[in-house]
């Protein structure tokens, strides 16, 4: 179904710095929003303000770099919605980052949290460089020159960022450290991802790997099958894939390829993931791993599998690759890894497409959980953490199948339209302020 001429007016209303093309991710985002938006018949009124982000802040950092020289960074902030809480979204440090990618990536934070029913609204931030090549202490230069830059932005009850790609708990450490400073107390609750000393919660790091097992575990069992037996492809062995890939071994999944920026192994009796993984930690890649033979990242996605999880950057699954792809389910670990144009093509082949704002919501729901123990000033048992993050991955998984069912669309539109109509409801109990 097409949407309604009022909706795609609206689109004028984001400034956008990219072309509209295939692989740009706000058109990603709004196509499904649309598409969504209009099954729920949406008032045009509210559908506008779901569609336009908040804020949008850009920032030059200006960074001493340890060769005494002065670089200026750019770096973005959008909060795209906070009718439902405070905005919610990772920080992240990467070339390719641009205000469209992150306006995109802070809409798709606000669908996320409402399609798993946590209390936040949506929000991203990201720093256009590469922290490969930058060292421990340029990268805390740049870390917190641009929490300064945000500072009347970030706050625990207003905007709480997490870790993103090339983000982790030591970068949470500085932003925490940053904002503490500013205002004169310590605040935990500014940021979620922390390491565990500084308020972070048991199972956050583990947690969107986690909710991607379960996710994938649940789509499994609708197919009547089960993980045991199961195979799978991971494309990104970071934060998300290396803890997907182990938890589903552990769970008798066969991992028969992972893959990073460095390229992909395949080993047809399965990979050992944990020894994969504990090479990683003292290598940072996968390039020199002897556990299989090696393919190119893309011979990983076209794979004979049962799953593939896409775990690494968008716009892996697009119209060129996606009539290619074999895999029976597909578990959407990144954001936005297939492109719009992609999700006709791979639904009439029948491929099961659990969604991104389903599949990863794991990381956020445990980010939700760090919050509420931060400001209880009361800390959880890693067992009473999984057991919530379960029930909520399990719960979102049925509501969004329920959905499906019910209006017969994909997983993906059950998910938007669970996600908008929450949101909606909200934001039209809220009125218009004027
Ligand atoms: P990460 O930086 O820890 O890992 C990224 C992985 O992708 C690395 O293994 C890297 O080598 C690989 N990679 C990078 N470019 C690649 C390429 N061109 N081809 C193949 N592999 C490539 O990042 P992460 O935190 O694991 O995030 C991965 C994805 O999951 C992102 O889309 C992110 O937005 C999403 N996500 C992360 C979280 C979280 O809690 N970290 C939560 C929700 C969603």
């Amino acid at each position: 179904m097409s949407a309604p001429a009022s909706l795609l007016s609206a689109q004028s209303e984001i400034p956008a710095a990219k072309q509209s093309s295939e692989n740009d991710p706000f058109e990603a985002m709004a196509n499904r929003f649309d598409r969504a938006a209009a099954l729920l018949d949406i008032e045009p009124g509210i559908a506008r303000m779901l569609r336009a982000p908040e804020k949008q802040i850009t920032v030059s950092i200006p960074v001493q770099m340890d060769n005494g020289e002065v670089e200026v960074f750019t770096g973005h902030r959008v909060i795209h919605n906070t009718a439902r809480g405070p905005g919610k979204g990772g920080i992240r440090f990467d070339m390719h980052v641009d205000i469209t990618e992150v306006t995109a990536l802070a809409a798709w934070m606000t669908w996320k949290c409402a399609v798993v029913n946590v209390p936040f609204g949506g929000a991203k931030g990201g720093v256009v460089c590469d922290p490969l090549t930058m060292s421990p202490n340029e990268l805390e230069r740049l870390t917190r020159r641009y929490t300064a830059s945000l500072i009347q932005v970030f706050g625990p009850n207003s905007d709480v960022p997490a870790p993103d790609v090339n983000t982790g708990e030591k970068v949470m450490a500085w932003v925490m450290d940053t904002y503490s400073m500013h205002v004169g107390y310590t605040e935990p609750a500014v940021v979620t991802g922390k390491p565990i000393v500084l308020g972070g919660s048991y199972g956050r790091r583990e947690a969107t790997g986690r909710g991607v097992m379960i996710a994938t575990r649940e789509a499994v069992a609708s197919q009547g099958k089960s993980l045991k037996g199961s195979t799978a492809a991971v494309q990104g062995f970071g934060n998300v894939g290396s803890v997907a890939a182990t938890l589903l071994a552990h769970e008798g999944c066969r991992v028969v390829a992972i893959g990073d920026r460095t390229g992909a192994l395949y080993n047809k009796a399965g990979i050992d993931v944990d020894a994969a993984a504990a090479w990683v930690a003292r290598h940072g890649t996968i390039e020199k791993f002897d556990g299989g033979d090696r393919i190119t990242n893309g011979e990983l996605l076209e794979l004979e599998v049962d799953v593939l999880i896409p775990a690494a950057l968008e716009n892996v699954i697009t119209t060129k690759n996606a009539h290619a792809i074999k895999a029976k389910i597909i578990v959407e670990a990144a954001n936005g890894p297939t492109t719009a144009a992609a999700d006709p093509i791979l639904n009439d082949k029948g491929i099961l497409v659990v969604p991104d704002i389903l599949a990863n919501a794991g990381g956020v729901t445990v980010s939700y959980f760090e919050w509420v123990q931060n400001r209880g000033g009361y800390f959880w048992p890693e067992d009473v953490v999984n057991d919530r993050l379960r029930e909520s991955m399990t719960k979102g998984f049925a509501e969004v199948k329920e959905l499906s069912e019910r209006h017969a669309v994909d997983l993906r539109t059950a998910a938007y339209m669970l996600a908008i109509g929450r949101v909606a409801t909200v934001q039209r109990l809220r009125g218009v302020y004027a």
